[in-house]
């Protein structure tokens, strides 16, 4: 099969023709039909993120076919459409897989960085973190649901019941978490690089009340703000927007230095937190809500070997939505 391969980090991936993979029993082998492209791979891809398989096939928001099934397998047919996580395998066993929080678990692999991902033509993925796709979506708006919007998602449940939230870095889980935040009677402040004017009119679009730059203050106290941004500088100016009791939940998985900061910016009683992956309990939740609001994509086809060209352009901010690789374009 064709796949774009990281052979080490620093890049760029490598379009080159690698073996087929073979599913073990648990697996399903699954034909790509789209694969979101996510920051994380830029920082699995930059050395941002330690360790990672090499050589890697990244991609962790894949649609796919199932085409051949391990002897185990016995929630998905042949001929069915699936999605695949970041969450691609936990132990079951750790303290925290044994108290519903398997997105903590000391053991877990992680698709498109400890295992083999969706930028490729097959990929094979352990049938129990996998998850039926609704027919409402076409597989190109489906792929940004799978990382973009369960961590959105999970980062939205997070920030509590507040009616006004404000969103930092308005990127693919900012479009789909401001759907689902209107949809449940919030105000959407979105907040975006100094003259990002497309991005704040694309916020204002998807129904954002307001939409400026990360350096102004909102025209009122927001209850919760998320960060998706990976820039640490946007936590004191996230505290500093909420009220008394407000929480800022840091959604990304790396991020720069969080600079010094005063204690009266986290004094009453404001929480600061991070969210981690994904637990399979939110991606269900998330995906049975998806097509009922209806969460819409903005998706922005790639052929599978112009990866590097659709990470050059999610770094430079170069469209608004999410780009997502599509191995029949080749
Ligand atoms: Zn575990
Ligand atoms: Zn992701």
């Amino acid at each position: 099969m064709k796949a774009m391969l990281l052979k080490q980090q620093g890049g760029p991936l490598v379009y080159m023709e690698v073996p087929d993979p073979r599913p073990d029993d648990q697996q399903v082998l699954l034909r790509v039909l789209a694969c979101g492209v996510c920051r994380t791979d830029l920082h699995i891809i930059d050395g941002d993120l330690p360790s990672p398989k090499l050589p890697l096939i990244p991609g962790h928001e894949i649609v796919g076919e199932v085409i051949e099934k391990g002897a185990k397998v016995d929630q998905f047919a042949i001929g069915d459409r699936v999605g695949v996580p970041w969450l691609g395998w936990t132990c079951g066993e750790c303290y925290y897989c044994q108290t519903e929080r398997e997105n903590l678990c000391d053991m877990a692999r992680f698709t498109g960085y400890k295992i083999d991902g969706g930028f490729a033509e097959l990929t094979v993925a352990d049938q129990r973190y996998c998850f039926s796709i609704d027919d409402y979506y076409a597989d190109i708006d489906a792929a940004p649901l799978l990382c973009a919007g369960l961590i959105g998602y999970r980062a939205l449940k997070l920030a509590g019941d507040g009616q006004q939230l404000g969103i930092y870095g308005f990127g693919a889980a900012a479009h789909i978490v401001t759907q689902v935040a209107i949809h449940e009677g919030r105000e959407v402040y979105a907040f975006t690089r100094e003259n990002d004017v497309a991005a704040q009119e694309f916020a204002k679009q998807l129904g954002a009340v307001w939409a400026g730059p990360s350096t102004a203050l909102p025209p009122k106290p927001l209850d919760a703000a998320l960060i998706f941004a990976p820039v640490g500088a946007l936590v004191p100016a996230a505290l500093q927007a909420i009220s008394k009791g407000g929480t800022v939940v840091c959604a990304g998985i790396h991020m720069t230095d969080i600079p010094a900061l005063p204690y009266s910016l986290l004094w009453g009683e404001r929480v600061l937190r991070s969210v981690a992956n994904l637990t399979r309990a939110d991606g269900l939740e998330f995906l049975s809500l998806a097509p009922g609001i209806p969460v819409k994509t903005h998706s922005i086809a790639y052929p599978l070997s112009q990866a590097n060209e659709a990470l050059a352009d999610l770094r430079a901010g170069k469209f608004s939505g999410a780009a997502v690789l599509i191995p029949s374009m080749d």
